[in-house]
């Protein structure tokens, strides 16, 4: 819920007494929990707390990492805090189950000045399972949604949670001042979910913002002509963007008619970022200042 603001909230689950129903078939023991995953709109989420006297919500899903615990609108301005989510359904006692503990995996492919940093307080643990521990180590959270690509992902979570070893409030400021770190650097926040696609003019939308990120991360994004890696950095964004994406499927033949905006639950601004990374690639590509 969420998507569309209190009119579409309305419309889909009171108007029509989908809510309601919901509500009679867990008295009659055919729904054990009853609860909803959050995205979008505050006011939504808001309302459905506000009313938990009559809704006695179960669990809420919600959005949860050690970025967007306080850096949520920065990444994305139509996001809400983390603190603020989890704090609200703390305080009514409900039960958090926690999707995006990775940031669409962003918390995974940190740049390299964070991987040093995270390794530095702990050399065995994954730069991944900081992330882990952020998310499970609140005392209201159920359960941590996890997508496992490969049996390394798997291997790496069970020793992260069998047992957890939660974060004490020393490591808590440690990941906030992370946090702060690499908000100094904002990556675009797509996770990769592709529900933009197929955009109707072929590009390749997550290939861009991807492609992009991974060059922030991997530090191959140049901000100055002086810095001294400025010609490899600019060569490893453009061969790169190349290899990813190809060409007829670039950020240049957007057209700007924002069919894509409305499908995308990280709410970006995509012909606005795609538009930023071609304006970036085209002064890497002549030859000047990227910034
Ligand atoms: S705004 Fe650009 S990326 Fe989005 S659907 Fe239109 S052409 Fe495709
Ligand atoms: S819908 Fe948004 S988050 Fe998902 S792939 Fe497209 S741009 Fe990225």
């Amino acid at each position: 819920i969420g998507m569309g603001g209190m009119d579409a909230f309305r419309a889909r689950y009171i108007d029509n007494g989908l809510l309601d129903f919901l509500l009679k078939e867990r008295e009659q023991g055919r729904i054990r929990n009853l609860g909803f995953s959050y995205h979008g709109d505050v006011d939504v989420f808001d309302y459905l707390l506000a009313n938990h006297d009559k809704y006695r919500w179960d669990f809420a899903q919600i959005q949860l990492n050690y970025l967007d615990w306080e850096h949520a609108k920065e990444t994305n301005p139509r996001n809400t805090d983390a603190s603020y989510l989890y704090g609200k359904l703390d305080s009514f006692g409900i039960k958090a189950v926690i999707m995006e503990p990775l940031l669409g995996g962003r918390l995974a492919k940190v740049p390299e000045h964070i991987v040093s940093r995270l390794k530095g307080r702990d050399p065995l643990r994954s730069v991944a399972s900081w992330a882990f521990r952020f998310a499970g180590s609140h005392p209201g959270v159920l359960t941590v949604l996890s997508g496992m690509t490969c049996m390394e992902h798997l291997e790496d979570n069970l020793r992260t949670y069998c047992p957890l070893v939660p974060l004490t409030d020393d490591d808590n400021r440690f990941l906030y001042d992370t946090a702060d770190l690499m908000m100094q650097h904002p990556a675009i926040p797509c996770n990769d979910c592709k529900y933009c696609m197929p955009c109707p003019w072929g590009i390749d939308i997550p290939g861009v913002l991807l492609h992009y990120n991974k060059m922030l991360n991997e530090d191959n994004i140049p901000q100055s002509r002086q810095d001294p890696k400025y010609s490899k950095a600019r060569r490893a964004f453009l061969v790169g963007y190349n290899r990813a994406v190809e060409p007829v499927r670039q950020a240049d033949h957007c057209i700007g008619c924002r069919i894509c905006v409305q499908h995308c639950p990280q709410g970006i601004d995509i012909p606005a970022e795609l538009a930023r990374v071609d304006n970036y690639a085209e002064k890497l590509r002549r030859g000047s200042l990227p910034g």
